[in-house]
């Protein structure tokens, strides 16, 4: 048997728990994985919620590192006692064991640890396409990061530094702003009132080429007016709840803006892009250009309360649950 967090309805943290499940066998392509580590994600939040919808009852989790046990037919890729990480669709991976696609899987490089694999894959991956493709941040760029002291931000400020751009980060506690700061970001600001003015301020007036806006519901339009003429759009999570209907017409008005709302899943669905970004990301880590923070662990038994923190805004950097 396998143990796993199951919800058999949509609600509150309190729908999570801890039950025995078959431990399923790897079919024809696929891997069984016994999990080292399981990422915490907001979209873990979406799923468990019904935002996202999944058929019930489910296994919710899109990511974990972990030690390949056995394979299906015709899998060549992974075997046996590899070393893995994964940030993919199906969910499953709040379990001690699943089963997943082998093409999904890539093989953990020997500096990086089981925790530090399952905190990066998801978040890192998005920071890279996000950073890298979505808007190809330049040299001497001035940029916007919403939840900069969050799971995706703290690794958005010390790659964009990295990359030669100046951060401003939106966070909503000192504590936070001292946290961001420390990993790389030029300017923190608390709280998002008078947003735009505070960017006027500290461009000079020129605003930002791009914003990236993880926040959704509450920040959507203050992110709008902070962006120069030209300037892109991402708009990648919904924290505070999903952005509603969106005027078209309004994107000209503010300056001929592009507005995007790009998710991991497409930029990561060829093998070779999935490989592409993987490797660009365990670069920046092996390096020490990004370090992962993972600050906070949790049973995976536990992951109610993991949810509970993140919700509540209590966590910083990546949370990683523990079979
Ligand atoms: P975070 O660690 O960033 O946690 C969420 C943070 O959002 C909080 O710490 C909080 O930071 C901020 N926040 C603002 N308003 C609220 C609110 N009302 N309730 C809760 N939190 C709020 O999570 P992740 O790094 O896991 O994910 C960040 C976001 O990126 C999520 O929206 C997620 O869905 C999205 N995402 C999107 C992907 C994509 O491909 N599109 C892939 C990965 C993540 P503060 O207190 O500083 O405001």
């Amino acid at each position: 048997m396998t143990k796993a967090i199951r919800i058999h309805a949509h609600g509150g943290p309190e729908v999570m728990h801890w039950e025995d499940v078959p431990t399923p066998e790897p079919g024809p392509g696929e891997a069984l994985v016994r999990h080292a580590a399981v990422g915490l994600n907001y979209i873990d939040v979406y799923f468990r919620t019904g935002l996202y919808k999944s058929p019930l009852p489910a296994t919710i989790g899109m990511e974990a590192s972990g030690t390949v046990i056995a394979v299906g037919d015709g899998v060549t890729a992974v075997a046996p006692g590899d070393r893995v990480a994964y940030a993919s669709a199906p969910i499953g991976a709040y379990a001690t064991e699943r089963t997943i696609a082998a093409d999904r899987l890539v093989r953990l490089p020997g500096g990086i640890d089981f925790n530090t694999g399952a905190a990066m894959m998801l978040q890192g991956m998005t920071a890279q396409y996000l950073l890298r493709r979505t808007y190809r941040v330049q040299p001497g760029d001035t940029i916007l990061v919403h939840a900069a002291a969050g799971g995706v931000g703290l690794i958005l400020c010390q790659w964009a530094k990295h990359l030669g751009a100046t951060v401003i980060g939106v966070v909503s506690t000192p504590d936070k702003a001292d946290l961001a700061r420390a990993n790389g970001a030029a300017h923190v600001l608390v709280g998002y009132a008078d947003l735009p003015a505070e960017v006027k301020r500290i461009t000079g007036g020129a605003m930002v080429p791009v914003v990236y806006d993880s926040v959704g519901k509450d920040t959507f339009m203050a992110s709008i007016d902070c962006l120069a003429p030209l300037g892109m759009m991402v708009s990648y999570g919904n924290s505070s709840g999903p952005v509603g209907a969106i005027d078209v017409g309004m994107l000209a008005a503010k300056g001929s803006l592009f507005l995007t709302r790009p998710s991991l899943a497409t930029y990561t669905a060829k093998r070779a892009d999935l490989e592409a970004t993987c490797a660009d990301l365990f670069k920046v880590v092996l390096d020490g250009a990004v370090t992962i923070r993972v600050n906070q662990t949790f049973p995976l038994s536990e992951a109610a309360e993991a949810h509970r923190a993140l919700e509540a805004r209590r966590t910083t950097g990546s949370t990683v649950l523990l079979p």
